[in-house]
């Protein structure tokens, strides 16, 4: 059973939009919801509401998570996701069908990255965005692309509204060079478990998962980490493999044992060969977000510390104490099972020497994750 899903206070339709069948979808589903029809291109937060001071970017940004505009997406879809300056890149390919999180997590770089968003976005012509995908991905069919929609938005937060599983999921089990990764911090999973029987072991449901409290304190309306694991646990039933991703690290008094408590936690329920990848990375965020979370998370301590301006233009801490809490978390994953397939996200190649021995190399379990050409690794349900 998955947690309530969030809803808006009010949504609002451009005027292309307002004929799409996601538009009405959409809309049936949040009969009590307010809802506005307003001109392409215009500012929804234009329109002031009383007692929210919108020059302030922290109140502009919290107004416009509860607010969530339906419209359609004109520009380009698919792209190699940015990675960050000076850092191993894991290869990993981006669509969006929607900007901007109703989940709150008090480390979010969309903080900044999309700071001046004045609402969230779902684009309701998803068929373009598989259009496109379609054609990158057929005319290269010697690579394998791994595809995710999580990289402005919880992949799954939306689709007890949207249903966009049902088209995503069986789309890439008839793509034999590309896998989806649908990332969450939800356990909206009902849509998966019925598409059991379609998935072709095509899609990888990955969880972002961290020690028990900061889930509890900096992770605002997402499933607990007991319910992303349960969630975690019932998708593998149905045939999906998992991932997880260990992100962001986070170091205070008492992280060795959480962070061993959360890995136990989860490889109790979860068996290495079901698992496709997991990533560990340490806190990160650009400096211009500190003051938004402290501002807007008051209760956290993640924005306080030592934390030093890295080659990326990122705060993060000071590398050897970088370098110690991801080695813990990959020590931890790696006594799991040496053959757990544990990569590092936007770290340096001197994390990947002191930490890992070297690179990510060809023929390793890591082959699927940083793979760009060649002989592609065998996917489908026999390799489950
Ligand atoms: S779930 Fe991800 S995208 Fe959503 S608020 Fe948290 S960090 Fe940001």
């Amino acid at each position: 059973m998955s947690s309530p899903v969030w809803l808006p206070e009010i949504v609002y339709v451009s005027e292309s939009a307002r004929e799409d069948s996601m538009t009405s979808r959409v809309l049936t589903r949040l009969p009590e919801v307010d809802v506005r029809y307003i001109p392409d291109g215009s500012d929804p937060l234009a329109e002031k509401t009383a007692g929210t001071d919108f020059s302030r970017d922290s109140e502009r940004f919290s107004a416009g998570k509860r607010r969530l505009m339906l419209t359609r997406y004109q520009g380009s879809w698919m792209r190699a996701c940015p990675g960050t300056s000076q850092h191993v890149c894991c290869n990993l390919w981006t669509i969006n069908p929607g900007e901007g999180c109703p989940f709150d997590c008090s480390y979010c770089y969309l903080q900044s990255y999309l700071l001046r968003n004045p609402t969230l976005k779902l684009y309701v012509n998803t068929a373009d965005m598989m259009n496109e995908v379609e054609q990158r991905i057929s005319s290269d069919r010697s690579r394998l692309f791994r595809i995710t929609t999580g990289e402005v938005v919880d992949s799954l937060v939306w689709d007890n509204l949207t249903d966009s599983s049902y088209d995503l999921v069986p789309f890439f089990a008839r793509q034999d060079n590309a896998i989806l990764e649908l990332k969450t911090k939800s356990n909206h999973i009902d849509n998966l478990l019925r598409l059991k029987n379609e998935h072709r072991g095509h899609t990888v449901i990955s969880w972002s998962v961290n020690a028990e409290s900061i889930c509890r304190t900096d992770e605002v309306h997402t499933a607990s980490l007991d319910e992303r694991i349960e969630a975690a646990s019932q998708v593998v039933e149905a045939g999906y493999r998992v991932g997880f991703h260990f992100d962001p690290v986070v170091h205070f008094p008492g992280w060795e044992d959480e962070y061993s408590a959360s890995v136990r936690k989860i490889f109790d329920r979860i068996a290495v060969g079901n698992v496709a990848w997991v990533s560990v990375a340490s806190l990160r965020y650009a400096p211009q977000m500190q003051e938004i979370m402290r501002e807007r998370f008051p209760h956290s301590d993640l924005p306080y510390g030592e934390q030093f301006l890295a080659k990326d233009n990122k705060l993060r801490y000071i590398q050897p104490l970088r370098f110690k809490v991801i080695d813990f978390v990959w020590k931890q994953l790696k006594s799991v099972s040496p053959a757990m397939p544990v990569y590092m996200c936007m770290e340096s190649p001197a994390a990947w020497r002191n930490i890992a021995g070297g690179p990510p190399v060809a023929g390793s379990e890591l082959q699927e994750v940083f793979s760009r050409a060649g002989r592609l690794p065998v996917i489908g349900q026999d390799s489950i």
